[in-house]
């Protein structure tokens, strides 16, 4: 396994739209080293999430972990959808905008379907927290990054943030969205980066 540099705000691969990951591909050695990798990369630099793009690998593939005990679980191909009308503002951060925080309005509840890792299909339903994390990761297989759909006046450097707490307010912070309630790593409405 290796950890893979991550590219920054302002790397043209960020911004293009990723390409399909084609079926065949999945059980190869070669592609099962990159997810390898991913997760590799995405532990090295403690974030949550982390899309291949983010790597240098215009490949729609991600991978999320929700909490610290979960199993990190690959999306390949994902489709999301959004299942209400309701949204909730929410502050996010991610290892591609180093330092950076912003308050972003998304959808409360998504549908996912995808291909896992192995190139079986996979649907489920994702809210709260866990939505936000599968819009802000398969974002950016479409180029965009939560910066993007950020409130400006919300954008902050993280030390600015954990001085000041956030400059609007936020509906959600990830400890109240947690249904384990064992959250202790984060502090309310820091958000993680993905
Ligand atoms: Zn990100």
């Amino acid at each position: 396994m290796a950890i893979l540099k991550v590219a920054q705000l302002g790397h043209p691969v960020l911004r293009r739209v990723a390409a399909p990951v084609a079926p065949s591909d999945i059980p190869t050695p070669e592609f099962q080293r990159f997810c390898d990798d991913l997760l590799e990369t995405m532990y090295a630099y403690d974030g949550l999430g982390l899309a291949a793009p983010q790597v240098h690998e215009s490949r729609r593939v991600v991978v999320i972990q929700f909490a610290g005990d979960d199993e990190p679980f690959f999306l390949i191909n994902p489709v999301v959808a959004p299942i209400t009308d309701q949204t909730t503002a929410g502050y996010e951060g991610c290892l591609s905008v180093t330092g950076l925080r912003g308050r972003v309005e998304r959808p409360d509840a998504v549908r996912v379907d995808a291909l896992d890792r192995g190139g079986m299909p996979l649907a489920f339903e994702a809210r709260g927290w866990s939505a936000r994390v599968v819009q802000h990761e398969c974002d950016h297989l479409d180029g965009v990054l939560y910066v993007d759909r950020a409130e400006p006046r919300s954008l902050a450097f993280l030390a600015e943030f954990r001085k000041h707490g956030p400059l609007l307010p936020a509906d959600e912070s990830r400890d109240d969205e947690e249904d384990e309630g064992d959250e202790d790593a984060e502090s309310p409405g820091e958000a993680e980066d993905a």
